[in-house]
């Protein structure tokens, strides 16, 4: 069978690129159900995309590769492709913007594209051997138990990386990309809760509290969330992308406010007040408890010397953690590293050395914060290349 373009995976790289590559397209997904990790994102509502969309919330190796695609095809695009189907969404918080309703409008928003396109869907379909020759790809697909032999002009890598393996994540995109002579960064689990030794924080299990969590690298002021395995919560998604295994994360439980000063003006004027009722005021006392653990708050405020309010602020100010892992690609959202981009071409996706074979999505080093982020990279590179195709 020949097909134009042959896209691997069904997701929203894949469904998007499917929409704009033109006639003649299959698409080829072994999930049973297309944008499977769409449908279950953002706790059903899809946090599709960021009305901050900025190319410095992005990591990747090279920092300028997902530029053009962004601008490209911006949020804004992908707002008005929303609006056009009739879609209610609502910034929840950050410029994060959610269906009112299901995600799975997202999913039917882009099958309806991509069968305006023109495009076909293989659900429930094993990717076998892939191979090039003569200027032509060609890929084995057992479909419904029979083989199929593809021959396509254009393949596109859109199998996503490696996050969430339950939901059918696999490696097939790093796979192909080396074996067609791409080089790949190192890959690891982003956007994923931190562990501690057990037991570490069990006693605050469920307590959330608003934090700067960071390192010399970046810090983000967002909800942290107490777990019976560590940490979570935004703000620690959010660093997660950011940290290396042995490293400390600094934890800021009262950003914004000087705690030292406020202790000062709290002796002065409440003297008698304890200091654990004190900090309870600003935190969860379950936390205040914790920290009276490691650190002397005993006594009332009065009782505190300039030297031990200085410390206590510092142990607020400058909580520093050092988690002893993650959860690892079984909770991640996404995954760090993937395909190099000095491979590929930063507007077409296409690479350099091989005509033909585009790369997008996830499985690409490109990776957003939390936020939309990510999904916005999806359908810029989909477009991205799905524009090439139609246009080559
Ligand atoms: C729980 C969760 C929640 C998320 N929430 C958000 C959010 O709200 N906002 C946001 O921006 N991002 C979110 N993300 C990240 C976002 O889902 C991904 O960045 C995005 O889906 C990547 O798109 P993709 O098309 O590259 O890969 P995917 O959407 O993962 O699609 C890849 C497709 O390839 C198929 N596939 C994989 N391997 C094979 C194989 N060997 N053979 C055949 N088919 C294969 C898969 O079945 C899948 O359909 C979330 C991720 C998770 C896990």
């Amino acid at each position: 069978m020949k097909v134009r373009t042959l896209i691997l995976g069904a997701g929203a790289a894949g469904l998007m690129c499917a929409a704009h590559a033109g006639p003649d397209t299959l698409v080829v997904d072994h999930a049973r159900a297309p944008g499977e990790k769409i449908r279950i994102s953002g706790g059903g509502r899809c946090n599709f995309t960021n009305l901050y969309t900025e190319p410095d919330r992005f990591l990747g190796e090279n920092p300028h590769f997902h530029k053009s695609a962004l601008a490209r095809y911006t949020q804004w695009d992908f707002i008005d492709l929303v609006d056009r189907h009739s879609i209610a969404w609502h910034e929840k918080t950050l410029g994060q913007l959610f269906c009112d309703g299901k995600a799975t409008q997202i999913v039917a928003m882009l099958l309806a594209e991509a069968e305006k396109a023109g495009a076909r869907l293989w659900l429930g379909a094993e990717i076998g051997a892939v191979g090039h020759a003569d200027g032509r790809f060609t890929c084995r697909i057992t479909r419904e138990g029979k083989p199929v032999d593809v021959v396509a002009d254009n393949l596109v890598l859109a199998t996503g990386g490696k996050s969430i393996p339950k939901m059918g994540a696999s490696g097939l995109a790093y796979d192909l990309a080396r074996q067609f002579g791409l080089s790949l960064t190192q890959t690891r689990p982003a956007l994923v809760p931190f562990t501690f030794d057990a037991g570490r924080f069990a006693e605050l299990s469920g307590t959330a509290v608003q934090a700067r969590v960071g390192n010399d690298r970046h810090s983000f002021d967002e909800a942290m969330l107490f777990t019976h395995r560590g940490l979570s919560g935004p703000a620690v998604l959010q660093i997660s992308s950011y940290w290396r295994e042995g490293e400390d994360v600094v934890v800021d439980l009262l950003p914004g406010a000087d705690a030292a000063q406020d202790l000062r003006a709290a002796r002065q004027k409440v003297g008698r007040r304890a200091v654990t009722t004190a900090l309870a005021q600003h935190l969860p006392a379950r936390l205040v408890s914790h920290i009276a653990g490691q650190i002397d708050l005993t006594g009332n405020l009065a009782d505190l010397s300039d030297a031990r309010i200085d410390t206590i602020a510092e142990s607020l100010h400058r909580w520093h953690l050092r988690p002893t892992g993650t959860e690892g690609y079984r909770t991640a959202e996404v995954t760090l590293g993937g395909i190099d981009t000095n491979g590929l071409d930063s507007r077409t996706m296409m690479a350099h050395h091989l005509r033909g074979l585009y790369a997008i999505g996830e499985a690409v080093d490109v990776t957003g914060w939390l936020g939309g982020y990510n999904f916005q990279w999806a359908w810029s590179s989909g477009v991205a290349a799905g524009r090439a195709i139609a246009g080559a």
